[in-house]
């Protein structure tokens, strides 16, 4: 790493102008944690969850995960950690958990349509995690969100986790936050409604991506039309960056585009509060963030690009400036 990306080890993330916006870091395996620390990760912005799941036979056991929640809380000091609920199917493949063959993997039967068909399962994983907020600043986070009762049906389950932590007299964190991921084109359109339902969104422009250009994101055969720069990716951000504030609640960017230097003035422009990367993005992505300046018409000259290439030449021209 570079020495002078170091010297920002313990700084805020700032632009010139003075905005704020947290950098926090993607995580899978739990051993990540030190990574994340070392490269002083100012929380995790999403822990990956399905890889406690993979490389055994039957799935973690409740204490097994809470021991595992709760250490990785605790080595964060209390920043925030948001622990995302299984997301299996499509690309993540858990050989005990049996999805029948699919025409359409990625449009499947997968992650939250997965979970909360297996009541038990994610019960399960959620009593883990609210033990673990008992003395961690813990956050839950459901993925693949598509439809209103979704949230709806996924909420109910928590509060019926809740209920019976309180009958055997466990404790947890009784107000503990819980948000949606937004990576489908139907969680963009319906993120007004939503947001009024949730305490924060990430969105997960990996999958929006693949989603919104329906180009799956493992083909390289049609890779070439993959691309976070289509606008119609960047308008769905900006709507729902504006639905989120709308209902004054965060919204973060946890995708591969998170990290993409050409992207984050429009980023801090749009008003993301946080954004997750892998750790050691981190100090690149501060000092990069310090050295610029929000420009609140930025969003709206980019939406009139008419296609990827001329949205990569947009903002090229104007990081130069
Ligand atoms: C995403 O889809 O952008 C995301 C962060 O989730 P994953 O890559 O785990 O699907
Ligand atoms: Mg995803």
């Amino acid at each position: 790493q570079l020495e002078e990306e170091k010297s920002f080890i313990g700084c805020k993330t700032k632009t010139r102008d003075g905005y704020n916006c947290k950098i926090y870091c993607n995580m899978g395996s739990p051993e990540d944690v030190q990574q994340v620390l070392n490269n002083d990760g100012e929380g995790i912005g999403l822990f990956r969850t399905e890889f406690l799941y993979m490389n055994r036979q039957t799935p973690p056991t409740e204490e097994e995960q809470y021991n595992i929640y709760s250490n990785v809380g605790k080595k964060l000091k209390g920043k925030e950690v948001i622990i995302r609920t299984l997301d299996v199917g499509g690309d993540k493949k858990i050989e005990y958990i049996n999805i029948e063959d699919e025409l359409n993997p990625f449009l499947g039967n997968r992650a939250i349509r997965y979970c909360l068909q297996e009541e038990k399962l994610l019960l399960t994983q959620l009593r883990a995690i609210l033990r673990a907020s008992k003395e961690c600043n813990i956050k839950i986070m459901f993925p693949m969100i598509t439809a209103f009762e979704e949230i709806i049906e996924a909420k109910k389950l928590l509060e019926k986790a809740k209920k019976k932590l309180i009958e055997e007299e466990k404790s947890f964190n009784k107000n503990i936050k819980v948000g949606i991921m937004i990576e489908t084109p139907a969680a963009v359109f319906n993120s007004a409604e939503f947001a009024k339902e949730v305490d924060f969104f990430s969105i997960g422009t990996n999958d929006l991506t693949q989603y919104t250009c329906a180009v799956d994101r493992m083909n390289t055969k049609v890779s070439y039309l993959y691309s976070p720069y289509n606008p119609a990716v960047i308008k769905s951000i900006k709507m729902v960056v504006e639905n989120a504030h709308g209902e004054g609640i965060e919204v973060s960017i946890c995708g591969e585009t998170a990290s993409e230097e050409l992207l984050l003035p429009l980023w801090i422009s749009l008003g993301i509060d946080e954004l997750s990367v892998i750790p050691r993005n981190v100090l690149g992505i501060r000092k990069h963030i310090n050295s610029i300046s929000r420009n609140e018409t930025l969003i709206n000259e980019a939406i009139k690009c008419k296609s990827g290439d001329e949205m990569i030449k947009f903002l090229k021209n104007k990081s130069v400036i």
